[in-house]
């Protein structure tokens, strides 16, 4: 299949070109033709699938056979979770409307609000945002939406990890009630589908990748380390295998800064990235993450969001994630567009619940490997037995299981200052 069966007009169709992309990808070719036709979309789909494409080009031919935007009016809203994912929608949107009469803005917090407030006064057809900093405009008369034709939610689900509920909830109050909805989630969850309930109106659903599902293109490996060890073996690890990009994921903003310190003290070029970073140091480090010239970004799971980077080849997890699915977002940064990735996980002894976790919800037992002078203390099982329930000791009950939580995947929302 090819893009112009899509019904694509010719300056999408010559963007498209520019970018070499020569056909659809299949979140895509199920989008595309199913908002052109005026439907609510609810798609499972990750980052790395094609779908910001898959939702902009739609909305692109949409807007582009009705009228411009009146003064602080938006016709179509794209929100994200993070800035990083807000910038690089945006900049994807600029990309695919170049040579269109569209008119497109970003919007998101930790940066002077005046400048937006100036972005929006004659109005913007395309407007991605954050939810918080959208609220804050909408507060001050900035930004109106008597005339939305087009909301998208993208990565539903982080929005909600990340608390963002009640703005999404008010933000949905303010909208003409009219609209055409487009849910783009990683996974369908009961909270998403609760969330769909209220926003779409029967919807075309869409799931490209098995939700929870690691992409197969990811070769997954785990060394069984001493806490103590692990910045050893991780500049053991980048040295042996000439790593020249390798994105690192810490649990806390804190362990990002002080592992960073302890690979520059190692002579490796490398920048944390975080919500307590300032949005022109998060900025510099990705761009110097892609441009080479820093060979390690170390990132938490919110910074590391939506992430945008061209075939990444390798992923670390310097410490196991406390959700099993935000493994499966990290390791989703590598093996992207048809490439082969690799994925590291350093795991201590304290660690190994969660990696038996993270086994359970890959269905998958992932390697060991071992490097020879990281030996993990003696007791440490050699070898997790994912798919098997522990033995207990005998001559002892096994121990009733704990109830599950009513949401696991559900996180403090203090993340939301990231926005
Ligand atoms: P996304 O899932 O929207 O973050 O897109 C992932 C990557 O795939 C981005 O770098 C896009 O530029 C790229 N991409 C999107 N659509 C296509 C396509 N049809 N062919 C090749 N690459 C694409």
């Amino acid at each position: 299949m090819s893009f112009s069966t899509l019904g694509l007009s010719t300056p999408i169709l010559d963007a498209l070109k520019e970018q070499g992309y020569t056909n659809p990808t299949p979140i895509q070719a199920q989008a595309i033709p199913a908002i052109m036709a005026g439907k609510d979309v609810m798609a499972a789909a990750q980052t790395g699938t094609g779908k910001t494409a898959g939702f902009t080009l739609p909305i692109l031919e949409r807007l582009a056979a009705g009228k411009p935007a009146g003064a602080n009016q938006a016709r179509a809203l794209i929100l994200t979770p993070t800035r990083e994912l807000a910038a690089q929608v945006a900049e994807s949107v600029a990309t695919y409307s170049k040579g269109m009469k569209l008119s497109s803005t970003v919007v998101f917090g930790g940066v002077k609000i005046n400048p937006q407030m100036m972005k929006l006064r004659r109005g913007v057809d395309i407007l991605v945002a954050t939810p918080g900093r959208l609220m804050d405009l909408y507060n001050q008369n900035a930004v109106k939406f008597s005339n939305l034709e087009v909301l998208v939610l993208d990565e539903a689900d982080r929005m909600l990890d990340m608390g963002f509920i009640h703005d999404i909830k008010k933000i949905l109050k303010i909208l003409p009630p009219k609209r055409q909805n487009l849910l783009f989630s990683a996974t369908f969850s009961n909270d998403i589908r609760k969330l769909a309930r209220g926003l779409v109106n029967n919807p075309v659903e869409i799931s490209v990748s098995p939700p929870n599902a690691a992409a197969p293109s990811v070769e997954q490996k785990v060394y069984k380390v001493e806490k103590a060890q692990k910045p050893a073996l991780l500049v053991q690890l980048i040295k042996d295998n000439n790593w020249f990009q390798v994105l690192v994921f810490t649990k806390t903003k804190h362990g990002a800064n002080k592992l960073t310190q302890q690979i520059e003290a190692s002579g490796f070029k490398a920048a944390a990235i975080h919500g307590n970073k300032s949005q022109g140091a998060r900025t510099k480090a990705l761009a110097g993450f892609k441009d080479g010239s820093i060979q390690i970004l170390v990132a938490t799971d919110i910074a590391a969001r939506g992430l945008d980077i061209d075939q990444l080849p390798q992923v670390v997890n310097y410490e196991l994630p406390n959700v099993a699915e935000d493994y499966v977002h990290r390791i989703g940064r590598t093996g992207r567009a048809g490439s082969t990735g690799h994925a590291i996980s350093l795991v201590a002894e304290e660690e190994v619940k969660l990696l038996r976790g993270i086994e359970r919800l890959i269905k998958k037992t992932l390697e060991v490997a071992s490097l020879p002078d990281f030996k993990p203390l003696a007791k440490m099982p050699a070898r997790s037995k994912s798919n098997a329930q522990p033995k207990p000791p005998a001559g002892r009950k096994p121990l009733a299981r704990k109830p599950k939580p009513k949401n696991p995947t559900a996180r403090k929302p203090a993340t939301k200052a990231d926005n």
